[in-house]
């Protein structure tokens, strides 16, 4: 019985302590994007097998392991090229072994346990960071595969009823035990992802939110290039709430934030700043002219948009007014957004639905609604 026990204890060890490193490579390489190190996967699991038979119970002369432990894990979470690669070294091991049941065993620990699992895997569903397994199917699985592999051995081997059973536990124990820690490890990928997804975006819009965007817009300040900064603001957004309602102007913000994305998103970044308003910020504003004429067409696509409730608005349409900075040299991040805040004054003070830049020694040159 304490033979048995400690057969246990060695073997759970060993594949939890294996696993549990793998799940730290995992997301090491991961984070890093490398995801080439998934291609070692089965070659890690076929190691883990190897070492495992080097732990056998010894019983009326047979050597009795959980060969098919990460064999299976590896095939069901990664199909069958994966479960054939990782049978590769068992196989090669037990052949060496030698004695009248090497093809019994090869074929019933190392072949079948990959066959069954690969045969129950989730056919690309299994996305390495984040996917949380089926443990119900995964244990179901496995079941299938130690009553096939109990009876094909309790029939070809001396091995009895009684020990086939608590070999099938054990290794049930081990599956269930790789099982959770690969979702409580995705699991809490998830919600690190989530989390940063959170602390960087704004809730209604979607749009990245003010912090990271300052963020984000330093690092670029700091490489020295010339940059821009543009912000701008609803007109009149507090009368269309007035009219209405908050529900239709918060639908008008989102519309707004989709259009701003697909205008300028892909060569600038955006965020909201709050309430109505908006910055952008170009790191590369080498082309000043260009980067204005973006801005304008952005702010005409605005006013033509046929945003719902524009209709009942004295305007009959929703109009943003701008103002633009671009960098001198050792300007800080806080002075353009200063600035750029000063020339959208002036957008409002002249009349709305205006893009202003501001420019040295205060005066504005402003581009005229189209
Ligand atoms: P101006 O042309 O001078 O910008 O006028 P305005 O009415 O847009 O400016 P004001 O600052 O007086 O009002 C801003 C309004 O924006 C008031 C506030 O109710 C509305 N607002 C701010 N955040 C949100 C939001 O998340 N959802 C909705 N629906 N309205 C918002
Ligand atoms: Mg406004
Ligand atoms: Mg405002």
């Amino acid at each position: 019985m304490n033979t048995v026990a400690y057969f246990f204890f060695q073997n759970m060890a060993l594949i939890i302590a294996f696993m549990f490193l793998y799940i730290k490579l995992k997301d090491f390489f991961l984070e890093r994007k490398i995801t080439s190190f998934l291609l070692i996967s089965p070659l890690l699991a076929s190691f883990l097998s190897l070492v495992v038979m080097l732990h056998p119970l010894e019983y009326e002369g047979m050597k009795l392991d959980l060969r098919e432990v990460p064999l299976f894990f590896i095939s069901f979470i990664g199909g069958w090229k994966w479960g054939l690669v990782s049978s590769i070294l068992p196989s090669l091991y037990r052949f060496s072994l030698g004695g009248p049941t090497v093809i019994e065993g090869i074929m019933q620990s190392i072949l079948l346990p990959v066959l069954i699992g690969s045969l129950f895997y989730g056919k690309g569903n299994f996305i390495p960071e984040t996917t949380i397994l089926n443990l119900k199917k995964l244990i179901g699985t496995l079941l299938l595969f130690e009553v096939i592999k109990s009876i094909l051995m309790i029939i070809t081997t001396p091995i009895t009823v009684q020990l086939s059973f608590i070999m099938s536990i054990f290794a049930v124990l081990a599956v269930l035990g790789m099982g959770l820690m690969l979702n409580d490890a995705n699991r809490s990928n998830m919600m690190k992802k989530e989390l940063l997804y959170l602390s960087n975006h704004d809730s209604l819009t979607h749009l990245p939110n003010i912090r990271w965007f300052k963020e984000e817009a330093q690092k670029q300040l700091d490489k020295k290039s010339k940059v821009a900064i543009a912000m701008f603001d609803v007109d009149y957004f507090k009368k269309f709430n007035d009219t209405n309602g908050h529900q239709a102007g918060d639908e008008v913000l989102r519309d707004l934030s989709q259009l701003l994305a697909d205008h300028i998103g892909k060569e600038a970044l955006i965020a909201r700043y709050g309430g109505e308003e908006f910055i952008i910020f170009y790191k590369n504003a080498t082309n000043r002219v260009y980067i204005e004429d973006v801005i304008s067409r952005f702010k005409d696509k605005i006013e033509q948009f046929p945003f719902i409730g524009r209709e009942n608005i004295p305007e009959q349409k929703v109009t943003i007014s701008v103002g633009i900075s671009f960098s001198n040299s050792n300007d800080s991040l806080e002075n353009m957004i200063k600035e750029a805040d000063q020339a959208l004054y002036e957008s409002k003070n002249s009349g709305r639905n205006k893009v202003t830049v501001y420019s040295e020694g205060q005066t504005k040159s402003i581009i005229e609604p189209s």
